[in-house]
């Protein structure tokens, strides 16, 4: 049983529902975001201010996981450098 099932059994789906294809969301800003790459001709008003919004919230959390992959780079390259170092 998918961990998304509901309880008693009935829709089992993820609850956000795309309006023009078959497509089904865990979170209302992956929506929002399929909406606009997907469907961009579709859209409301209301609906592409929602995909922009989801679109630079996705690009802050990117640009923070870049900034994370990087220190953890460097926290290694340096960690092997000092083994390296120690052990001559
Ligand atoms: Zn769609």
């Amino acid at each position: 049983m998918p961990a998304d099932d509901a309880p008693d059994g009935t829709d089992a789906g993820p609850p956000y529902d795309c309006p023009y294809c078959d497509g089904r969301f865990h979170r209302e800003s992956y929506l929002s975001l399929h909406r606009g790459q997907e469907h961009p001709d579709a859209l409301t008003d209301a609906e592409r201010a929602a995909f922009e919004a989801a679109r630079e919230e996705e690009e802050e959390q990117l640009r923070l996981f870049r900034l994370q992959a990087l220190a953890a780079l460097v926290f290694i390259y340096f960690g092997f450098l000092l083994v390296y170092a120690f052990s001559l």
